[in-house]
């Protein structure tokens, strides 16, 4: 037997309480697992750093020995950022302005002797714009290397669906 209109609308007006009451008492089950065990999704940048993985474009790195002078790194930025010097015993090299790079990894890409590569880290402060650019030896500072020697903790983070961000040191 079927109910009046009435005692329809009750029923449901029973059943939303009953599921608004649900979503309030499992909103408050969350707060309390996060009070007791919270997802932290910072970190106490740059005391603790992450490291990206392999292939991550950070900054580009120069290997002056395999360098040899052919400009093609120059001549493939698109925002002209590497641009061809005279070193020493009038040899060409490449220097790089990072207040312009995009890293896109085109010069990398086009090297024809693997003198370019791209580190895993590209966060550093700049006081002014003319240390952006990376010319000589400078440009041939590899800031991985930099980072392992540090004083900082390195970890690997990966994203897990209920713990949220974890966090595997490496070093
Ligand atoms: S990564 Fe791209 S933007 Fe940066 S220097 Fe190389 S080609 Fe130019
Ligand atoms: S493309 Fe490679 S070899 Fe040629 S100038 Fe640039 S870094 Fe040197």
């Amino acid at each position: 037997m079927t109910g009046t209109y009435a005692e329809k609308s009750v029923s449901e007006r029973n059943l939303s309480l009953v599921s608004k009451a649900k979503k309030h008492f499992n909103a408050i089950l969350l707060w309390v697992k996060l009070l007791v065990r919270p997802l932290r999704i910072t970190y106490r940048y740059p005391l603790v750093k992450e490291i990206p993985d392999e292939g991550y474009r950070g900054f580009i790195v120069l290997d002056d020995g395999k360098c040899i002078g052919c400009s093609l790194c120059a001549r493939i930025c698109p925002a002209s950022a590497m641009k061809m010097f005279q070193a020493q015993e009038k040899k060409l090299r490449p220097a790089i302005n990072l207040e312009r790079c995009v890293f896109c990894g085109y010069c990398v890409d086009v090297c024809p002797t693997n003198a370019l590569k791209h580190a895993r880290t590209h966060d550093t402060v700049f006081e002014e714009g003319e240390s952006m650019l990376y010319i000589g030896d400078k440009f041939t500072v590899d800031p991985d290397s930099q980072l392992l020697t540090g004083r900082v903790r390195i970890y690997r983070v990966r994203v897990d669906e209920r713990r949220g961000l974890v966090y595997e040191p490496i070093r």
